[in-house]
């Protein structure tokens, strides 16, 4: 009765009823193009900052309506949350990044990370969508990562239990979990407490802007001692220089992405990659 309450008082405000509108607007060309096939996975590599190797790949999904430009995930992930379209686009990506990762890794070892939303994670049956998805590219759990934000347990409201029993089933069978834009939520350091994680990115905003602030660089020599002391491999995000590659070997952070080693690109530049790499 409350939850009919509000939608009468919101038809009645025309400033509501038109963002609603424009809402399920949104949702429903979303829900559109996935039939249609417009949404596409590229792949930013993950580089080893020793060795400079790519290591891994992130998948990241792209929409291209017919006709327009590319739209970026920033543009309609957010509405694909709010509607519950995640779920179904969030499969769609998982096992299209498992069938394009999956001769990668055959061929030179590499990983995959991909995406989860929490609303994902608070299905019954994510894991065994997972699962699935592994069996059916031949991809072993081992070279797959999900990356989850630190927002997964807030978001997930009373679904908590069941979002750790899929990370804590899928770890079991070999799946690594990373936690994503690390630094950048409320409580950071409990989720480092509450999750069984494996991996830590570096939200980019920690990248020093100034190549000579000390206390810039102090910051993120704080989270990779903390990260290392927990056992946990360490990704930075948002390497956009030659000083930040040199700063984070410097404190012995573990791989690195972003403009300096590569932009996300579509399955066949990641191929050219991996074989340009191989033959070095
Ligand atoms: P994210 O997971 O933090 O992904 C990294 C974002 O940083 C990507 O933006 C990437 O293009 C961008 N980036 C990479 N290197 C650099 C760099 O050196 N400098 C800067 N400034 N940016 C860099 P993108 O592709 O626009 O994705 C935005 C966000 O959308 C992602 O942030 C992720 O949260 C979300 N997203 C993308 N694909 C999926 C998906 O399949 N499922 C879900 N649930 N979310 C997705
Ligand atoms: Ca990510
Ligand atoms: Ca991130
Ligand atoms: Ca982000």
């Amino acid at each position: 009765a409350k939850a009919a309450g509000k939608d009468r008082q919101e038809l009645f405000d025309p400033r509501l009823r038109h963002e609603q509108a424009e809402r399920i607007r949104i949702v429903e060309r979303l829900r559109a193009a996935l039939d249609a096939g417009e949404f596409a996975v590229h792949y930013q590599p993950i580089v080893a900052l020793r060795s400079g190797a790519s290591v891994g790949f992130e998948a990241l999904v792209r929409w291209t309506p017919p006709g327009q430009p590319p739209v970026g995930p920033d543009k309609f992930i957010p509405a694909a949350e709010d509607s519950g379209l995640i779920v179904a686009l969030g499969e769609w990506v998982l096992r299209q990044a498992c069938a394009e990762a999956a001769p990668w890794h055959r061929r030179h070892g590499t990983t995959i990370a991909v995406n989860v939303s929490p609303r994902q994670l608070a299905e019954p049956y994510f894991a065994d969508q997972v699962r699935q998805a592994l069996t059916d590219s031949g991809l072993p759990a081992n070279a797959l990562t999900i990356e989850i934000t630190e927002g997964v347990l807030v978001r997930s409201g009373a679904h908590t239990e069941l979002v750790l029993t899929h990370l804590s089933e899928l770890r079991a069978d070999g799946v690594r979990v990373a936690i994503d834009d690390f630094g950048t939520g409320y409580s950071s350091l409990a989720y480092l407490r509450d999750l069984p994680i494996d991996i830590l990115k570096i939200d980019k905003s920690f990248m020093p802007v100034d190549p000579a602030d000390a206390q810039q660089a102090a910051l993120v020599r704080a989270v990779v001692d903390l990260a290392r002391s927990l056992g946990l491999t360490t990704v930075a995000e948002g390497v956009e220089t030659a000083h930040h590659a040199e700063l984070l070997r410097t404190l012995g952070c573990d791989r690195g992405q972003g403009w300096l080693f590569g932009r996300p690109g579509p399955p066949a530049a990641a191929s050219i990659r991996l074989s340009a790499e191989s033959t070095v």
